[in-house]
């Protein structure tokens, strides 16, 4: 399931919108104020809340390994419960920075 984090402009506060596919996908408004002018985030740290969906996380992983931040990655593979092998790959190339 798709989860978008969005930040409110009027009320300031952020909050989480799931939509059951992309097709179904619509305009949020803020769930405080009803609000919409709104701000898609986009944010590492918003995956953190996902559920077992984790190709965004695999993306992410993908961008971080192509920009060389391996130590990132194996962090947010661990967090996405990335199997072991991988993850002691990660951190081996950020020992050795290439
Ligand atoms: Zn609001």
């Amino acid at each position: 399931m798709p989860t978008y984090e969005y930040r409110c402009n009027d009320c300031n506060r952020g909050f989480e919108y799931f939509c059951r596919s992309i097709s179904e996908f619509k305009e949020p408004t803020c769930k405080y104020c009803g609000s919409s002018n709104l701000e898609r985030i986009y944010s590492p740290f918003a995956l953190r809340t996902e559920t077992k969906e984790f190709s965004s996380t695999d993306d992410l992983i993908r961008d971080l390994k192509k920009s060389r931040k391996y130590g990132e990655a194996a962090k947010l593979a661990k967090e996405a419960g990335k199997s072991e092998w991988e993850i002691r790959d990660l951190e081996r190339k950020a020992r050795e920075g290439k």
